[in-house]
Order: C-alpha cells, then sequence, then structure tokens
C-alpha cells in the first residue's frame, strides 16, 4: 500500500458512512493540479545536478491552497499527492479556509551546503512561481525546510511579483513570520494530548512520552508537554534512538541537537542506546509520532502499549495498523486534527501579512488553542454521537466542509 493508497481509503471510509455519491467521492479525491518540474543547480564545485520538484494542489473549494514543502530523497508523485489530499482535511477539520496543497524536492539537503540548499530553493521558485501566490497557493515549512527557506521563497518570488509576504508562511519573525509559528504544530500536537489523557481522566502531570522525531514538531511537541510536567522517555530519530527511564532533559536535548552536525539526538549524553522498535512498543502513556510517515505498520501496532497516540506526522499509522489500533482501545488523534496547530497559526501570520499588523506571542497562542480545543471537541462529538473511531469522524467532518463548499460554488 503506497501512501496515497492509505490516504485514499481513510477518505472512503468516511465517505461511506456519509453516503457521498461516487461522482462526488471522485471529484474530491482529485487532485486539481499537479506540477513536476526540473531543478537545475549548480553544484560548488561546477558540477551540475538535476533534482525532481512537485507542487501538488488538491481542493480549492475552501480558499487557497496552502500546504508545505519537504526537501527529501523519498519524495515523490504519490506521496506529494497523498499529503496535499490530507491538507485538504485538515484545514476544513480546523475551519481555517484554505485548501490543500504540499510541494516536495526530491533531494538529501544534507548533501548540498548551504550555498547549494539556497540555489535549489530559488530554482524550485523560479519552476512554480507562476502557481503559487498569497492568494493562490501558499507553501510552509515541512521536513527538512525551515524559517530560512521560507525567506528565500518570499525572497525568490518577490523578483516576479513584487513585495508579497504572504506567499509562504513559516517565514523568520524578522521578515514578516508571526510569533508562535515555529513552534505551532508542535504546540497544537501537546495541546491534543492533554486533552486526549484528560478524556481518560489522566493528568499530563507525570505522563510518559516517546516520540519518533526531534524536529520541529517532535521537539516542540516535547518541550511544551515537558513544561506541563510530562516525562519523555524515548526519543529517536533518522541517526539515532535512545531512551532514559528517568526522563530527558528536553532542553538540554533540543540544544543538543541545534548544535548537532546531523541535526540529530545522536550522542546525547546520559542516555541509553534503543530502537525504533523498543520506541513504539515502550510502555509508556503517549506515543507521537513525529518524523514520517507509514511507520506505525500493523506489525508495528500490535506491539504498542501506549493509550494515546497524537499523530505529529502526516500520514504515520496504515490504514491496517489504525484498525487494530482502534480495536485495542488506543485513542489515536489523527494528523488531521494533532498536526493542525501549524496550519492554523499559518493562517494567523497569512492574516497577519494581509494586514500588515502583528500580533503578541500570547494572543497567537490564545487563538491557536481556541480554534484547536473546538475542533477538537466536535470531532469527538461526532465519534461519540455516531460511534466512530476519531480519525473517521475527523475526515467525515472535513468532507462535509469541502463538500458543502464545492456545492455552493457549482462546477
Ligand atoms: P523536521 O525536518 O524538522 O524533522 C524531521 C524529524 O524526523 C527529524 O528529527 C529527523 O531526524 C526525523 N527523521 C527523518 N527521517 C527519519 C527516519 N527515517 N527515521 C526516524 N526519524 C527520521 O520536520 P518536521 O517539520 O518536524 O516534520 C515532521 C513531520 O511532521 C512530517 O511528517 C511533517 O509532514 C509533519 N508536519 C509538520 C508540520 C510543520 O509545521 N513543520 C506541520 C504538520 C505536520
Amino acid at each position: 500500500m503506497s501512501h496515497l493508497d492509505d490516504a485514499l481509503e481513510y477518505f472512503t471510509n468516511a465517505a461511506r458512512v456519509m453516503d457521498v455519491p461516487r461522482s462526488i467521492e471522485k471529484l474530491l479525491t482529485t487532485p486539481v493540479r499537479q506540477l513536476k518540474v526540473e531543478v537545475a543547480i549548480e553544484r560548488d564545485d561546477g558540477s551540475v545536478d538535476v533534482f525532481t520538484g512537485y507542487r501538488v494542489q488538491h481542493n480549492g473549494a475552501r480558499g487557497p491552497f496552502k500546504g508545505g514543502i519537504r526537501y527529501h530523497p523519498e519524495a515523490n508523485d504519490d506521496e506529494v499527492n497523498a499529503l496535499a489530499s490530507l491538507m485538504t482535511w485538515k484545514t476544513a477539520v480546523v475551519r481555517i479556509p484554505f485548501g490543500g496543497a504540499k510541494g516536495g524536492v526530491k533531494v538529501d539537503p544534507r548533501t548540498l551546503s548551504p550555498g547549494e540548499l539556497q540555489r535549489l530553493t530559488r530554482k524550485f521558485v523560479d519552476q512554480i512561481h507562476f502557481v503559487i501566490g498569497p492568494s493562490l497557493d501558499i507553501p510552509a515549512p515541512d521536513v527538512n525546510t525551515n524559517a530560512q527557506t521560507m525567506a528565500w521563497i518570499a525572497d525568490q518570488y518577490g523578483k516576479y511579483h513584487g513585495f508579497e509576504p504572504g506567499v509562504v508562511t513559516g517565514k523568520p519573525i524578522e521578515i514578516h513570520g508571526s510569533q508562535g509559528r515555529e513552534e505551532a504544530t508542535g504546540r497544537g500536537v501537546a495541546l491534543c494530548t492533554r486533552w486526549a489523557l484528560a478524556d481518560l481522566g489522566r493528568d499530563v502531570d507525570g505522563a510518559t512520552v516517546a516520540i519518533q522525531g526531534f524536529g520541529n514538531v517532535g521537539s516542540w511537541a516535547a518541550r511544551t508537554l515537558a513544561g506541563w510536567g510530562a516525562k519523555l522517555t524515548h526519543v529517536g530519530d533518522h541517526a539515532a534512538y535512545l531512551e532514559n527511564p528517568e526522563g530527558f532533559d528536553v532542553e538540554a536535548l533540543a540544544e543538543h541537537v541545534a548544535g548537532s552536525p546531523e541535526r540529530s539526538v545522536k550522542g546525547f549524553a546520559g542516555a541509553d542506546d534503543s530502537s525504533a522498535a523498543a520506541l513504539f512498543a515502550a510502555d509508556v502513556d503517549v506515543l507521537v509520532p513525529a518524523a514520517l510517515g507509514g511507520v506505525v505498520t500493523g506489525e508495528v501496532a500490535k506491539t504498542v502499549r501506549a493509550r494515546v497516540i497524537a499523530e505529529g506526522a502526516n500520514g504515520p499509522t496504515t490504514p491496517a495498523a489504525h484498525r487494530l489500533l482502534v480495536d485495542a482501545g488506543v485513542v489515536v488523534v489523527p494528523d488531521i486534527l494533532a498536526n493542525a496547530g501549524g496550519v492554523t497559526v499559518s493562517y494567523f501570520e497569512w492574516v497577519q501579512n494581509t494586514q500588515r499588523f502583528y500580533w503578541e506571542r500570547d494572543e497567537v497562542n490564545e487563538k491557536l488553542e481556541r480554534v484547536l480545543r473546538k475542533a477538537y471537541d466536535e470531532v469527538n462529538r461526532l465519534a461519540g454521537h455516531r460511534k466512530l473511531d476519531l480519525r473517521t469522524a475527523a475526515f467525515v467532518l472535513a468532507i462535509r466542509e469541502v463538500g458543502k463548499a464545492t456545492a455552493m460554488r457549482g462546477l
């Protein structure tokens, strides 16, 4: 099963609950536009390398397309399509007025120098600038891209279209970024975790947590949860898996990663070596996959002992795993809700860019919590009312919203 098959299966499960006609199903699952481009750069040694770039715009019924750009050696049509569709459902679950999109370049950015990375980013913009824009399609950071990448995109886009800071979100604060955007996705994951634990009668204070991925999402989820008294006992990334039953000093771990050439938890003192299998099977209260998709397979799901899974990553759980987890009574807060904090604050950034008026961090965080809490309650209520798991309920809610917008606009 591919990522796209997984995303389609989740969509179809919900569409069947709602009796969506097959023709409308097709309309809601077919991407509006798929662009595949050549990204050719000159390397520092004078040689030329050619990479493939993608931008997929899935559905724009509810507003301009919105979605991240990732740099990863495994990026491909199938994955970008799947991720673009998830953005359509995610923006609808939190009811922000955007559609869904995703982009990427098939490249291992660790093999590029900073200069090469900048040239790659600018060349990618040269190739896609005519399909993005503040009222058209607004990229954001994702795996291996960050505020610096967004700054280059905004600058390069500006060379064609003039000053338009709202063309991307997740920019540095100094150049029209928003307070609270960097930590927003992880903060949202942490909030959903806290609420899911509370629904089980558990306090976040003292809860044990295992997190795969300690990049933007994983590290900020960890830092926020640790700030509320939770204990991170297992962590892993592309280069190492570590465990510490006493709980990691999360701030020190974040500092270690920031200073490590590999941007990894590898080599962090005072922890035991571990493995991905041990992380997923850890006897913890909460499991947060916050790296790549498809990692919680059926085999992995059989080993899970956590009571709550909060999906920081996009598409981390396969449908087979999802069924096993739901049957086992594990509360899975799905990606389209759990990691929607990022796109929510991206929306706030875009609003601030449009108004040229910037908000304080507390205001951003308070608005984020309000939006997410409303979505969390709505999904939970629907799940209870229709006897659905949280993922299916979130999809039902999203399909209903996108379906209504599509019907109102007409063809
Ligand atoms: P990032 O590049 O900042 O971090 C990625 C992390 O995953 C790193 O710790 C990296 O080491 C780890 N990783 C990469 N390959 C791995 C592998 N093979 N095995 C184990 N770990 C691996 O990216 P991010 O922005 O934190 O994104 C992480 C996930 O969250 C992605 O699925 C992304 O789509 C999703 N997401 C991100 C945002 C956002 O705002 N950045 C929003 C919503 C969802």
